[in-house]
């Protein structure tokens, strides 16, 4: 998808924010704790190669990514530090991840089993992490037998290197802690099946890490936490540590491209979900569900000058509406989404009003949104 560079729509990335969540997190590491910073899925929409390059600014051990392409994208941005690829990757492209320095998860021990065919032929060596299903119900051992059996098909093999044993947890970010504890549980029964002994041992997310969890990770994997966002969407979700900084990197703006004042019964947008019943003003954004702007926003206010403006009719595919108080001129800058944590359209309250999470309205942004950074 080409970016739209000649229409006034565009997403603001923060790096001086990212940076600072960042150096701030690495404050409250265990001794000897790493932080890899998650940046799959285009860095949450924030822009994956930008978002690497600050946080190997401010010393970042690592990186994840979910699918081996976006591994590849950051070795060719000159990325050195290790990546871990978190999703299944098939067998058959162990090889590239080899000779990339990319290290894979491993899910079961089939796969260990067809990636070792691949990597004899070329003789190569793969970093892999062990992937663990503690609870999470996805990808990763949960079987004793497999697991015991996979540590022993790994004693014998010289095409696999042992880097890591992770799980992911289903609900860091609530305060009932029962699965939370089960998960841990699960977790600490699998690593002590281990014969082979991997060099980092992880399960921290950004709610294990700044909810104060208890738990030793070798590596917090920090994802939404880079962002500047809260993970928890829990209305009881457990406290802070102290001192944990997250400022929001992300604003989505835009410009009026159009502006008029419709009379007593003219209807805006496919369907004409909103039809005037005196003279209004209307003003049009160049934004649409093509760019990831759901057409559930219908109804939300967005910033259009100093006022805050109610989308009315459907969110077309590349424009929406808004029912303006006063006539302002078309250019009129518009906030859809705001990097001020209180504003009435922060990235929270957004997914909120479209019954979602915060992580979904950052990742739909569509390539089509130029990403500018300052
Ligand atoms: N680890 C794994 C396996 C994940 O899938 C994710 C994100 O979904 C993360 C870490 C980062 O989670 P968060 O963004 O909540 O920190």
């Amino acid at each position: 998808m080409i970016a739209g560079i000649h229409r006034p729509a565009v997403v603001r990335v923060n790096l001086g924010a990212i940076k600072a969540n960042i150096s701030n997190e690495k404050k409250h590491l265990l001794p000897g704790q790493k932080l890899f910073a998650v940046v799959k899925a285009n860095a949450y929409g924030h822009g994956a190669v930008a978002v690497a390059k600050a946080a190997e600014e401010v010393g970042v051990d690592g990186f994840c990514v979910a699918i081996l392409d976006e591994a590849l994208e950051l070795r060719q941005a000159d990325v050195v530090k290790p990546i871990l690829v978190l999703g299944v990757v098939s067998p058959e492209y162990a090889p590239l991840a080899a000779v990339n320095d990319i290290s894979l998860t491993v899910p079961n021990l089939d796969w260990l089993k067809e990636a070792e065919k691949f990597l004899e032929k070329e003789n190569l060596q793969l970093k892999i992490h062990l992937g663990i299903d503690s609870g999470m119900g996805r990808i990763g051992f949960n079987e004793d037998e497999e697991f015991i059996a996979a540590n022993h098909f790994l004693e014998n093999d010289s095409h696999f290197f042992v880097e890591g044993m992770f799980a992911h947890f289903a609900s860091a970010d609530s305060s009932d802690d029962t699965y939370f504890k089960h998960q841990v549980a699960k977790f600490k029964h699998m690593e002590s099946l281990l014969t082979v002994k991997p060099k980092w041992i992880h399960v921290d997310n950004t709610a294990a890490s700044i909810f104060n969890k208890d738990i030793h990770s070798d590596i917090v994997r920090f994802g939404i936490g880079i962002y500047g966002l809260n993970p928890s969407s829990n209305p009881n979700s457990p406290d802070l540590k102290s001192g944990i900084l997250l400022k929001p990197a992300l604003s989505f703006v835009s410009e009026l491209t159009h502006v008029k004042t419709i009379h007593l019964g003219d209807g805006v947008g496919y369907g004409s979900t909103f039809v005037a019943d005196e003279d209004t003003i209307i003003g049009t954004v160049p934004v649409g569900y093509a760019d990831g702007w759901i057409r559930k926003f219908q109804g939300f206010k967005v910033k259009v000058g100093d006022e805050y403006c109610p989308i009315v009719g459907r969110v077309c595919m590349d424009q929406f509406m808004v029912k303006m108080p006063k006539k302002m001129p078309v250019g009129t800058k518009v906030v859809l989404i705001s990097d001020d944590p209180v504003a009435p359209n922060n990235i929270k309250a957004a997914a909120d009003y479209v019954d979602t999470i915060h992580y979904e309205v950052a990742c739909l942004l569509s390539d089509r949104l130029p990403r500018e950074y300052y």
